[in-house]
């Protein structure tokens, strides 16, 4: 049985290279990065060619690279570091995050969390019904009462891949006198991206959608922004003060490598992935009828397709293409399935949401898979439909 992997937007397979990498710091390297020693040096000099390729990849310095655990690690520290002080010039003002209504949970229940200590305020910015944030609800949102601190907008929504006007958001952001940060997690390594052009304060990113390993990503940050940051760890004062904990080497080395491997192959990836994202949504929608993309088809990332298979429930799709893997447009909350807030943020009614799948295609998707994921699709939402019908 030949299992098929479509779903690289929860976590992309790794690399050969990028394991050989991290095997070859696992076995050849040793000792704290933070020591004097030769030991701690060779460590220390593996983690500052990592930083250099993580800043490469999205248009920072190296030296605004700060090593996190992941995205979500990255995206608390940028809320969370800055929510605290930042307003001792405003005494008498609460000062607010703004984050859009399709950030990733550890964007937007970090904001709700922070705004429940009494720290901030905290507000969310709509999103048009193609799923990409709308500015002039974002505009009316940082003239309102409160001080704004901090807007939060990702590159690119996972569960779409509907991409935001993140030039013209930076813009807005830094008129209103905040700080401009973004989850570029989804975003960089598929499509360029580029912090200081775009003008971002800070970026967040994640070594497992870019086919690294999981649980290690990066905070990317200027001088400024990084200096108006304070910890939400404590311990030794590595990374800037802002992230402490011995470094990971070989998780780092891991993060350097997939980001050099995700500049150099990008484009060529991008074209080659686009072209099958495509073919598999064509062949989908010419063998089935009521079938819709969700989200703006136009301005999206090139790996990812959002569907909506009217009549059927999404984990009946799910489980009958299986070997072929996606993700529903629901997610477990609190214990309770509830619909995807991104695609009901949208404008997509609950069912709707429950009735959609999202594929997200990636680096070792080939032409044959994807013929083959599109005839099991098929056959799945012609077997859902009719058990639906014949239930009702
Ligand atoms: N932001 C976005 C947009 C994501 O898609 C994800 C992962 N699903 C994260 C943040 C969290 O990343 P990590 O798994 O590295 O914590």
């Amino acid at each position: 049985m030949n299992e098929i992997y479509l779903d690289y937007n929860a976590s992309a397979p790794c690399d050969p290279r990028v394991a050989d990498a991290v095997t070859k710091a696992m076995t050849d390297g040793f000792g704290n990065a933070s020591s004097a020693h030769r030991f701690g040096r060779r460590q220390a000099a593996a983690v500052s060619e990592a930083r250099e390729q993580v800043a490469a990849l999205v248009g920072g310095a190296p030296g605004g690279v700060v090593f996190t655990a992941g995205a979500t690690e990255a995206n608390n520290l940028a809320l969370g570091g800055f929510a605290p002080a930042s307003h001792g010039s405003q005494p008498d003002t609460t000062p607010m995050l703004v984050v859009s209504a399709v950030e990733h949970a550890s964007v937007s229940r970090a904001a709700e969390a922070f705004a429940a200590t009494g720290r901030c305020k905290y507000r969310t910015a709509a999103v048009t019904p193609g799923g990409f944030v709308d500015v002039d609800a974002l505009a009316g949102l940082l003239t309102e009462t409160g001080y704004p601190v901090m807007v939060s907008v990702m590159a690119a929504n996972s569960e779409t891949g509907v991409l935001n006007p993140i030039e013209e958001v930076a813009q807005l952001v830094h008129q209103a006198g905040a700080l401009f940060h973004c989850d570029a997690t989804q975003m960089v390594g598929r499509l360029p991206f580029d912090m200081s052009a775009l003008g971002c304060d800070l970026v967040s990113l994640s070594g497992h959608k870019i086919c690294g390993p999981t649980g290690v990503g990066a905070l990317v940050g200027t001088r400024e922004a990084l200096a108006a940051l304070h910890p939400t760890l404590w311990g030794g004062g590595h990374e800037r003060g802002l992230r402490s904990g011995s470094l990971n080497v070989a998780g780092i080395v891991g993060l350097g490598v997939a980001a050099e491997l995700a500049a150099d192959e990008q484009e060529t990836e991008s074209e080659r992935v686009g072209a099958l994202r495509d073919r598999f949504v064509d062949s989908l929608i010419d063998a089935l009828p009521a079938v819709d993309q969700n989200g703006d088809i136009e301005r999206r990332l090139p790996n990812t397709a959002n569907l909506h298979f009217a009549g059927t429930d999404s984990d009946a799709v799910l489980v009958n293409m299986d070997p072929v893997a996606a993700s529903a447009g629901s997610a477990c909350s609190t214990g309770a399935i509830e619909p995807s807030p991104v695609l009901t943020s949208m404008g997509l009614s609950r069912e709707a949401a429950f009735e959609s799948v999202r594929f997200s295609l990636g680096r070792f998707t080939t032409s044959s898979e994807i013929a083959v994921a599109a005839e099991k699709v098929v056959t799945a939402v012609r077997y859902v439909r009719l058990m639906t019908t014949e239930a009702a």
